[in-house]
Order: structure tokens, then C-alpha cells, then sequence
């Protein structure tokens, strides 16, 4: 049995970066696990109230565990991470205010009305455009320091994913592309997301940025490339995978 407990954003892990199979034995009492997901590996997922600081243990942000807790783990607790995230936000049913309780491991049921609910993470593109040798790489006002990254975005409702790159990729860029492709799915526990890259050529226009959204942007070579996201997200799969073709 695992033990995903986290505070707040950070994550109980031992200090030789696995998920814990012992809850830390301190003086008060563990809170009962919000839930549990019984899979292969049987996990309990708790919300931790104050800090844990006990030796054989560390709280870490989620987003640092990655690349130090296995792949497997790391999924396993952005999913917890999720499903914790989803039980604060449907405390009470939509429909009529009853008080919303578990129903399985992953959904909820309003004792009042019926009304099922299951966790609906938002589902956001994102998209790598190139142009001969470049690459379309953008800075968001919401990046940390000098990265860059790629054009992204939510999916509206009645969208289809095809026209969400193509939407954001106006509203951001006013580039038009062609060729899109279909190049992978990540879940994105930060809070709530799934993000769905794609891959696109060049097709019109001239760039130009939405100052509201976007500090810089630019077309980058591969031996010019600015400061990119790390091997957390699915930006910089994009970008390991475009170095890795054959220069044309
Ligand atoms: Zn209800």
C-alpha cells in the first residue's frame, strides 16, 4: 500500500524519492484518506493540514519530484494531485446544493438529487510550428524567468482540438498553419489540466504577438534555441523531438 499525502502543492516523499508504503509516525492523528485508488499499486490519498517533519521523510513540490520519483509514481501522484484538487472544487451538487459524496474512487453522487459526478480536467493544446530550420517559440507573461515555449491554450466548449490550435494560434501569433499532426497526450496536475500536443508547418503570416498574453516570441534554430521548459512537460518533448529529426 502506497501513501500519497500532500500539503497543500507538496508532496510527502521519503528521502530516497518513493512514495511512502509508512505513513511517518508523529504525534497526532493522520486524517482518513480522501480516497483510495486500488489498482496495481493500492494507494490512499490524504490532505495533510500542517507540515510533516520527521527524518526518512521530505514534502516537495509535485513539480520538482519529477525525474527523481519514478515515472510510474510520479503519474500516480499528479493523478492524486488531480483528484484532490476536484474534491475541494465539487463539495456540494450543482444541481440542487446537496453535499456531494464519494461514490467510488473517482466519482461522486449527490444523496439528494442522484446527480453523478466524475473529475473533467481541462483539456488544453499546445503546438509546435516550424518553418524550414525554425521553430515558433513564445514567452507567456505567466513563464518564470527567460523561457520560452510553445503556443497553448483551452479547449472552448463546442471546439473541436483542430480549431483550438488554430484559434489559439491566431489569437496569440497570427500564424496560419498547415499539416497538423497529432503528437501526444499529458496529464497536467497544476492544477487540473490534460494537455494534447501537436505538431504543424508554417503555412501564412506574418508574426505578431497578443501583447495581453504573450511578453516575446520568436522563429529559433536549432543551434539558437532560447531557455526552454524542462523534461516535465510535454514543451520540451516537442522540442527533444524536433532537435532529434534529421536536419533537412
Ligand atoms: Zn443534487
Amino acid at each position: 500500500m502506497k501513501h500519497i499525502a500532500f500539503l497543500a502543492e507538496s508532496l510527502l516523499v521519503t528521502t530516497d524519492w518513493q512514495l511512502p508504503t509508512e505513513l511517518p509516525s508523529v504525534a497526532f492523528c493522520w486524517p482518513r484518506p480522501i480516497t483510495t485508488l486500488q489498482g496495481r499499486d493500492a494507494v490512499c490519498i490524504y490532505r495533510l493540514d500542517y507540515p510533516v517533519d520527521c527524518d526518512g521523510y521530505q514534502l516537495v513540490p509535485l513539480r520538482q519530484t519529477h525525474g527523481r520519483l519514478s515515472q510510474d509514481e510520479y503519474l500516480l501522484a499528479g493523478k492524486a494531485a488531480e483528484l484532490l484538487y476536484w474534491d475541494s472544487n465539487s463539495k456540494f451538487c450543482g444541481c440542487c446544493g446537496g453535499p456531494m459524496r464519494w461514490q467510488t474512487e473517482i466519482s461522486k453522487q449527490c444523496p439528494y438529487c442522484g446527480k453523478e459526478l466524475w473529475p473533467s480536467p481541462a483539456t488544453a493544446v499546445i503546438v509546435r510550428v516550424t518553418r524550414g530550420d525554425e521553430m515558433l517559440m513564445i514567452q507567456s507573461h505567466k513563464f518564470k524567468g527567460d523561457m520560452y515555449g510553445h503556443v497553448a491554450g483551452f479547449v472552448e466548449t463546442g471546439e473541436t482540438l483542430e480549431q483550438c490550435v488554430a484559434r489559439e494560434l491566431m489569437e496569440e501569433t497570427k500564424i496560419r498553419v498547415k499539416n497538423l499532426r497529432y503528437f501526444g497526450s499529458q496529464p497536467w496536475p497544476y492544477p487540473y489540466g490534460l494537455m494534447v500536443a501537436f505538431t504543424a508547418d508554417y503555412e501564412s503570416g506574418e508574426l505578431e504577438i497578443q501583447r495581453k498574453e504573450l511578453r516575446k516570441a520568436g522563429w529559433f534554430r536549432r543551434d539558437h534555441l532560447p531557455t526552454i521548459p524542462d523534461e516535465a512537460s510535454i514543451s520540451r518533448w516537442l522540442i527533444d523531438d524536433w532537435l532529434k529529426e534529421r536536419r533537412t
